[in-house]
């Protein structure tokens, strides 16, 4: 096995363009969208960074009519769409040994730098697509958009920018001195009161937000002991979510405790992250509003990992990991019986970025088939990003986000954590070649 850097690559297919914007892409195997059937001996036509068709057999470009072609052979591959994640945070990483006063010192610029790094990781790891919940505005909306021009690669981002957050709830900042929260507490999405949470999500939206993140009820990993019940009242999130609803963007809400998960949907989230506590009225209220559960397995795995060799973690935070932990899996199971709609999303940033795929393997741990696993990326993430028609499937017309992996992740889920191929938007960033 031999890796072709990227910047290699990049250069040979910019100089093709000249004269191609055409890629075929010969599969031995591919799995066009999460409930097709597995096709074999197939050519992936992408024209102009889109997918043009699929056609049988091994093609030429002189047969489907292009004046040129780049090939690139998969022959020996399983090839599918890129993978989704709804829920990241690209601008950071839980680092146990890094400087723990490095966000005294540093300046935005130097998380929206780190984050170039995740943004590889993430996208090398074959995620295309990304939705982050959580990173200061003035870091995640330029990175956006530093992706979108092609200065930066990565996946392409939608975004929360700040949570929206009542006064000393898990979206605020814990245990300094007041001189030391007023100079770096989140600046927008602080805000107690119905009129006041309303203005927050038009100036996060006016900042550049594409969905609305509230913190429904506290969170685990925030320093506080005010525990993981709900946070904002009925009133406030029935305020967010019109507003946001009105201006066009989704809401959804992190949220652990039962009641406060309740209380979130029957507001009209679209989503609830975590969902750690469930119970019949969190069950029936999933099944009437047709909101999804992100469950984000794999915060909870990784942060009961960490605790276990970083003594540092405070005291406030160990007591709710060891209070969550053992319910999230019978919660989850309950939601899968139950038939809740379920999208795929990791809490990477709290994990480490690039590993988002150990999410598929503890969903089918857990309970799901590969096949359902994957459709929480590829099917149902896509509905809540409003991007149905664009990413999850490879069909004409979607963007040409295109993975690869040895094996077939329905037989075995952990080769998803294993990909050896990746083109994003029809260009390929990623691809190791057999000698
Ligand atoms: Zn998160």
């Amino acid at each position: 096995m031999k890796l072709i850097t990227c910047a290699s690559l990049l250069l040979a297919l910019s100089s093709a363009s000249a004269w191609a914007q055409s890629t075929l892409i010969y599969a031995g195997k591919i799995l066009p969208a999460a409930n097709a059937d597995v096709l074999e001996r197939q050519t992936l036509e992408v024209v102009d960074g889109r997918v043009q068709g699929i056609h049988e057999g091994y093609v030429s470009a002189q047969t489907l009519g292009l004046a040129d072609a780049h090939i690139i052979d998969l022959k020996e591959q399983f090839v599918m769409p890129g993978l989704i994640d709804l829920h990241v945070h690209i601008s950071f990483e839980r680092d146990p040994q890094a400087d723990p006063e490095r966000w005294l010192k540093e300046v935005e610029a130097d998380q929206a730098l780190r984050a170039t790094q995740f943004l590889g990781n993430t996208l090398n790891a074959g995620f295309t697509t990304v939705r982050d919940l959580g990173s200061y505005n003035e870091v995640i909306f330029p990175l956006q958009r530093a992706v979108e021009s092609g200065v930066v690669q990565g996946p392409r981002i939608i975004a929360a920018g700040e949570a929206v957050t009542p006064t000393g709830g898990h979206g605020d900042l814990h245990g300094y001195r007041q001189e030391v929260l007023d100079a770096f507490a989140p600046r927008m999405g602080v805000c107690n009161g119905a009129d006041d949470c309303t203005r927050a999500v038009r100036e996060i939206v006016k900042a550049g937000a594409q969905v609305i993140k509230i913190t429904a009820t506290g969170g685990v990993l925030s320093n506080t002991q005010a525990g993981l019940n709900q946070q904002l009242t009925d009133e406030e999130m029935k305020a967010i979510v019109d507003t946001a609803h009105n201006l066009g963007r989704p809401v959804t809400a992190h949220a652990h405790s039962a009641q406060g998960v309740a209380a979130a949907l029957r507001s009209g989230v679209d989503s609830i992250e975590h969902g750690s506590y469930a119970n019949d009225e969190t069950v029936a209220l999933f099944k009437s509003t047709g909101a999804y559960l992100v469950p984000t397995l794999l915060a909870g795995i990784s942060v009961s990992e960490e605790v276990k060799h970083n003594d540092k973690v405070p005291q406030a935070i160990v007591d709710k990991i060891t209070q969550v932990a053992p319910v999230v899996k019978a919660s989850f199971q309950r939601a899968l019986d139950e038939g809740v709609n379920i999208a795929f999303g990791t809490d990477s940033g709290v994990s480490r970025h690039g590993d988002n795929a150990r999410e598929f393997a503890l969903l089918v741990e857990y309970g799901m088939s590969p096949r359902e696993a994957l459709a929480t990326s590829l099917e149902q993430a896509p509905k809540l990003l409003n991007m149905s028609k664009e990413v999850g499937k490879l069909q004409n017309g979607y963007y040409a986000d295109v993975i690869a992996v040895a094996q077939s992740p329905l037989k075995d889920i952990s080769q998803l954590s294993a990909v050896t191929f990746v083109m994003k938007e029809g260009k390929v960033i990623k691809h190791h070649e057999q000698d």
